[in-house]
């Protein structure tokens, strides 16, 4: 079974029609990123820059930054890197240099991006060290938490900025650094159309979107039956940003822990999803679902999937997909 499995690190993923799907790793360390190198990933999707900055009394400062992306870069030896900027809040406060307040929702409160944009110094440190990590290899900038374009506009003026400086200081960056931004707050989702055109590429945080879609804690397990992605709305909201971002010809991934569970992977492929962002330690089976899977016949049952009414409807139709 381990043995079947390790000997899909070098075959495509394809599904039996002939359909490329890329998968891209989730990474937070070294070890993932030598794990997704390893394994075949396409790049990595999603580098959570978080870890950096936690367990430690003070902040990374530029260089330190620069060297940890750069390394990423060149672990993954020519394959694109998409970097995210710092995702965190008051959750995390007494783990970090951050000083950040208590609060009563952190969930809902100063994060990601809120956090990024109220401390400009911060952001622009992290900025520079990615941009300059952008000169040995294709990077791209993922944003986390966006709710609105004010937020997307600000984010680009201050790439802008950022990157004028460093050209005027000399430094080395690449001459276009792809911007692109999470959806996972469902307000983000519903108001694409208003700042799709900015940005280029997006990122489906299913983790938070369902989180915040559906009102229900990620971390509380009295909750765990209602948190889960199957549910009428998230397949509705799924189905939507993907469909808006292709029409848009705006390159769209999924990278919550959903894309790392073989069982939706027949959901995503329906909606339409071919790239995937998941934990290098889930590459291998999903690869293997996805080559087991008939894109052409998945798509016959589109209607039924977005007309699924409730969990045991959407469970019934991913039953039926092997069947398919
Ligand atoms: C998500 O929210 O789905 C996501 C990928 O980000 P994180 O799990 O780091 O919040
Ligand atoms: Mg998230």
């Amino acid at each position: 079974e381990r043995r079947a499995l390790t000997r899909l690190r070098h075959e495509p993923t394809r599904t039996r029609d002939g359909i490329d799907v890329r998968l891209y790793a989730n990474a937070e360390s070294r070890e993932d990123v030598a794990n997704a190198h390893a394994l075949g990933a396409a790049g990595v999707g999603l580098y959570r820059t978080e870890f950096l900055f936690l367990q430690r009394p003070q902040l990374p400062d530029e260089d330190e930054q620069f060297r940890a992306y750069r390394d990423v870069v060149l672990g993954m030896s020519g394959r694109p890197v998409t970097i995210r900027t710092l995702d965190l809040g008051a959750d995390k406060a007494d783990e970090t240099g951050l000083a950040l307040r208590d609060e009563p929702n952190p969930a809902l409160g100063l994060r990601g991006v809120r956090l990024s944009l109220a401390r400009g110094a911060l952001f622009d440190t992290q900025l520079r060290a990615i941009l300059r990590a952008s000169a040995y290899g294709p990077v791209r900038i993922l944003v986390p938490m966006v709710a609105c374009a004010e937020e997307v506009h600000a984010v680009k003026a201050r790439v802008a900025r950022v990157a004028e400086a460093l050209r005027a200081e000399g430094e080395a960056i690449a001459p276009h650094v792809p911007l692109g931004v999470m959806i996972e707050v469902p307000a983000a989702a519903l108001a694409l159309p208003a700042f799709v055109d900015e940005v280029d590429f997006l990122s489906l945080g299913t983790n938070d979107l369902v989180q915040y879609l559906l009102a229900a804690d990620r971390n509380n397990e009295a909750l765990s039956d209602l948190y889960t992605p199957l549910h009428p709305a998230i397949v509705r909201l799924l189905h939507g940003v993907i469909r808006l971002a292709h029409r848009r010809g705006k390159p769209v991934q999924v990278c919550g822990e959903m894309a790392g569970e073989p069982l939706f992977a027949p959901l995503l492929l329906t909606l339409g999803l071919t790239e995937f962002s998941l934990h290098p330690g889930r590459l291998l089976e999903v690869r293997r679902r996805i080559r087991d899977l008939d894109l052409g016949r998945l798509r016959q049952r589109r209607n039924a999937l977005l007309r699924g009414r409730d969990r045991a409807q959407l469970e019934a139709w991913l039953a039926a997909a092997d069947a398919a």
